[in-house]
């Protein structure tokens, strides 16, 4: 296992987001997180990257107990977020926005490398490379925020809902490169409103419900499962 959470608890205040959550991600998968608004979704993800502490429970990750690292440690572990609402640095040009991506890193041939990775699953931000990032369009900064995350060359990438306002050829198209990403070697958490294209790219996936896991199984079974269909997919 890559990463493994053991009843997980979490709380914003008085208001408890998650109720002993356990998952596992295994080394070479896509995991994806389904669930309605306010489920917990980007709650477990700022669990795992560090962002918020924890009440109680504990996260393995590599073999390491991570529970209570600091979130910049556990990057330099392999852990690396692209957040919802994608969270680019406006001011600064793509490239150096990539740049940032990697700056935890020193071997410099290693992040040329990784930025010409970018650049080619995401020919459209070769393109723009000198660009200021705050004008690009939605979709641009969405591949931008997926392609900042893979510049920290994670083992791990937590992707918090990457088709978020895309156009559907664009929603395709980010699916796609996921895949691809996964293809090349780099183990994906997603979390993702869009339930049909989340369950039919993932392995296995988990149905997250007022912060407990409901349901868990291949992306397949999930797809076909009438409880999962009528709640998440849009079909009775
Ligand atoms: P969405 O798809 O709407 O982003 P989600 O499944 O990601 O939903 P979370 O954002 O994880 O849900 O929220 C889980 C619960 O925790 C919600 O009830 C939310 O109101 C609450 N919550 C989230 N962030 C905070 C916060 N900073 N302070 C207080 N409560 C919070």
């Amino acid at each position: 296992m890559l990463l493994e959470l053991k009843d997980v608890t979490l709380l914003y205040g008085r208001i408890q987001a998650l109720h002993g959550i356990s998952l596992t991600v295994g080394q070479g998968e896509i995991v994806a997180l389904i669930g309605a608004n306010g489920a917990g979704k980007t709650t477990t993800m700022k669990a795992i990257s560090g962002l918020r502490p924890i009440a109680q429970g504990s996260i393995v990750f590599d073999g390491q107990d991570i529970t209570k690292m600091r979130a910049d440690l556990r990057v330099v572990r392999g852990v690396s977020q692209s957040p919802e609402g994608r969270g680019v640095f406006p001011g600064m040009t793509v490239r150096e926005n990539l740049d940032m991506g990697a700056y935890t890193r020193r071997n410099k041939a290693e992040i040329a490398q990784d930025m010409d990775r970018v650049f080619t699953l995401f020919p459209r931000l070769k393109e723009r490379e000198k660009q200021s990032s705050g004008t690009l369009s939605g979709g641009e900064q969405q591949m931008l925020a997926v392609g900042r995350a893979l510049m920290s060359r994670p083992k791990l990438l937590l992707l918090d809902e990457p088709s978020m306002g895309l156009a559907p050829m664009l929603i395709q198209q980010i699916f796609d490169i996921i895949v691809e990403i996964n293809q090349q070697g780099t183990t994906v958490l997603l979390v993702e409103q869009n339930a049909q294209q989340a369950l039919s790219r993932a392995h296995r996936a988990y149905v997250l419900e007022t912060g407990r896991i409901v349901k868990e199984g291949t992306g397949q079974d999930l797809l076909t499962d009438p409880a999962v269909k009528d709640a998440y997919l849009g079909v009775a």
